[in-house]
């Protein structure tokens, strides 16, 4: 990345030093020469005028004085030409090149007669040279043309002198831009760059957090990237916790088993059948405990997979037959405790679900009711929908939830009272499984409770 951004940086300087370079030597170039044509024209128009009403023979004598009062060296060849394009002047000093008498037939001489002024630049190998012409101009008439041509030379020195300069000045520039864009993006890389290295072969996650500060963008990755390691890190203590608790849940009732097993060993023939019945008795109910947790596990382990796979098996159904389902399978369980279960559900409720999960959810939250509600206490069940959820609620008058409970109570193996839930058959894990159906169909469960008043749980399932 850090050399990425050196070359953009170089590229982007290269070109607009380039640019640079070539408009101020162009501009240059323009305004000499715009000041050479003005200096030109200003001379000749002058001469022109000196010479309009002067008669033939005293021409040679004007043109002396012009030549001295307007300062034209000897670098520079004036040529008068009448209505002819005959030339009446000439101040060539070689008298082969003197063209006097001769027709001249330039093509700026021709303008010239044509009545108009023009000012040309013309460059050969190493010589240039600026040239101009005027037409003499009597009574409204054109009655010839000046023409002058001069060295411009010096002007090309000139040029190429600032241009030798400005070609130091922008290698020295180039060297100072590059040498900055390598300061420059050492800085800007070097929070990623520390990102990367302390990313790099670190195993224990709690050392690749940042202390360093960065700014924009940068600062926002590593914020980013520092809470990525936060709910890692969470992610990862909520693992261990589950894989522990997960542990001893199982062990649990292997122990039991396990010493009902040596129990029966150790009495070896001499047991008596009713012992041996009532120990197998409760063997069979620890195999029941054990099953259910495997289970449950097994429930919860799918839905965290299911949780990021795309093609969920859903299906539409009406949430009314669940409810109604689920109310029919704990009736008589709630009878037999002696709580009044009741229903209120009206109307159809289609929805794009897991069948299954959804029946799971009402069916824990409706059981963990009848179960932590009292003999002579009264469980009910409704099911209604607001313009974007389908709302399950389970109200009890059970013996409720403290404040700082409530916040746990979904945690995986969670029970308030554990010797309490363990009667009732509770693995602490209804709830988990509940919220994590829930969670797959993009719901979610609130709940109120009063310790020794009852709870509320309401479970939102989005219509769309
Ligand atoms: P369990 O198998 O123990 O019922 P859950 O995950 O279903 O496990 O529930 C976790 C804990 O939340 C329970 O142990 C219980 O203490 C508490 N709980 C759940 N529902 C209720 C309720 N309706 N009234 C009172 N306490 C509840």
């Amino acid at each position: 990345m850090k050399y990425r951004l050196i070359l953009t940086y170089i590229v982007i300087i290269l070109l607009a030093v380039t640019v640079v370079r070539m408009y101020m030597i162009t501009a240059m170039s323009s305004a000499l020469y715009n000041d050479n044509k003005v200096n030109m024209m200003t001379k000749i128009n002058i001469i022109a005028t000196d010479i309009a009403d002067v008669p033939p023979s005293a021409i040679e004598k004007t043109m002396d004085e012009d030549i001295i009062m307007l300062s034209i060296g000897n670098n520079s060849r004036i040529i008068v030409t009448n209505t002819d394009a005959v030339v009446i002047y000439d101040n060539a000093e070689n008298i082969y090149v003197d063209s006097s008498g001769k027709v001249r037939l330039s093509p700026m001489i021709m303008s010239g007669l044509c009545g108009e002024s023009t000012y040309n630049k013309v460059e050969s190998e190493d010589v240039i040279t600026t040239a101009a012409s005027v037409p003499i101009m009597k009574n409204g008439e054109v009655s010839g043309v000046v023409y002058i041509e001069s060295s411009a030379n010096e002007i090309g020195a000139i040029l190429s002198a600032t241009e030798r300069r400005i070609n130091y000045l922008t290698v020295l520039l180039c060297a100072i831009a590059i040498l900055l864009s390598f300061i420059f993006a050492g800085l800007f890389t070097a929070p990623i760059e520390k990102l990367i290295k302390k990313i790099k072969g670190q195993k224990d996650s709690r050392k690749m957090k940042i202390e360093a500060k960065g700014s924009g963008e940068i600062g926002e990755l590593i914020e980013s990237f520092n809470e990525l390691i936060e709910e890692l890190e969470s992610q990862e203590e909520k693992r261990t916790a589950f894989v522990s608790n997960a542990s001893h849940e199982l062990k649990t009732p292997l122990s039991s088993i396990k010493l009902i097993c040596d129990s029966v060993i150790a009495a070896g023939d001499s047991a008596p059948p009713e012992m041996v019945a009532e120990f197998l008795q409760d063997m069979n109910e620890e195999v029941d405990r054990l099953t259910n947790i495997v289970n449950d596990l097994l429930d919860l382990t799918r839905m965290d997979a299911a949780k990021y796979n795309e093609n969920k098996k859903f299906v539409t159904g009406n949430l009314k037959d669940i409810v109604r389902g689920v109310a029919g399978s704990l009736t008589k369980i709630a009878m037999q405790k002696g709580v009044r279960l009741s229903l209120n559900c009206n109307s159809d409720i289609f929805m794009i679900m897991e069948k299954n999960k959804i029946w799971e959810a009402f069916y824990n939250i409706t059981d963990n009711a009848i179960k932590y509600t009292p003999y002579g206490g009264k469980v009910e069940m409704f099911l209604e929908k607001d313009l974007y959820n389908a709302i399950f609620t389970v109200s009890d008058t059970g013996i409720g939830i403290s404040k700082d409970e409530i916040s746990k109570i979904f945690d995986r193996f969670y029970r308030v009272d554990k010797a309490r839930s363990r009667e009732t058959g509770g693995t602490g894990l209804g709830l988990s499984i509940a919220l994590s159906a829930v969670e797959m169909h993009g719901g979610h469960i609130d709940v109120e409770s009063e310790e020794g008043t009852g709870s509320v749980f309401r479970i939102y399932l989005p219509l769309a």
